[in-house]
């Protein structure tokens, strides 16, 4: 595939960055620990998939979730930039789903191991349409949902992350330099469950700011 952002040409994709146990009611469906920091892992580029794509279920596993989430995609370098700054390093944000191998991220975090392959298979990253990040959007108070063959799964509201876009930008920043092109989820709210060949996927952000939809196939 080539790594060209559609509504932004001259920029390609670089890293995938994504955030963990952001959402307390998720943190709660999970029987997972909150963390005093963010829990931070990476999905390859070739995960990417865009509206009206597939997201191809593995072999691997029997047990695939959708989880919505709030995408940032980073417009500027950012090594150790500030909370304050952190704001200014959006270029565009849009709806993605942070598809999980539920089954092989379970295995992994019993034998201690990285959760890459449970969450890094090709079609693991659907993205919608970006939408510029200007002052009109608050990142901090947008409804995210997803619906599955038109069934709602999953409503949220990123007012209720426990660590917030700034907050996610200055930690990642004093550990990684960001790039133009870095994409980063947010985390999902509850509601998480499985797919299955042949769902239809919708997810929205911010009342159709972003949209996705996407075909599951085994
Ligand atoms: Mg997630």
């Amino acid at each position: 595939m080539n790594f060209i952002i559609p509504e932004f040409p001259l920029l390609n994709f670089g890293s995938i960055y994504c955030i963990g146990r952001n959402y307390a009611e998720h943190i709660k469906e999970m029987k997972s620990i909150p963390t005093d920091s963010p829990v931070v892992f990476l999905k390859p580029r070739s995960s990417i998939v865009f509206n009206n794509g597939i997201i191809k279920l593995p072999e691997e596993s029997t047990n695939v979730h959708h989880e919505v989430e709030l995408v940032l995609l980073i417009g500027k370098e950012c090594h150790n930039i500030s909370k304050e700054d952190a704001t200014d390093a959006v270029k565009a944000i849009a709806v993605g789903i942070d598809v999980t191998a539920r089954d092989v991220q379970s295995d992994a975090k019993r034998n201690g191991l990285p959760w890459t392959f449970a969450k890094g298979f090709d079609t693991f990253a659907p993205i919608g349409n970006f939408v510029p990040a200007d002052n009109s959007i608050d990142l901090q108070n947008l409804d995210i949902s997803v619906h599955v063959n038109s069934e709602l799964r999953q409503l949220g509201n990123t007012s209720n992350m426990i660590f917030t876009v700034n907050e996610i930008i200055s930690y990642l920043s004093h550990r990684f330099t960001l790039y133009p092109g870095d994409l980063i989820f947010t985390g999902t709210p509850e509601g998480v469950s499985q797919i299955h060949h042949g769902d239809k996927i919708d997810a929205q952000i911010g009342n159709n700011l972003s949209s996705l939809t996407v075909h599951v196939q085994a």
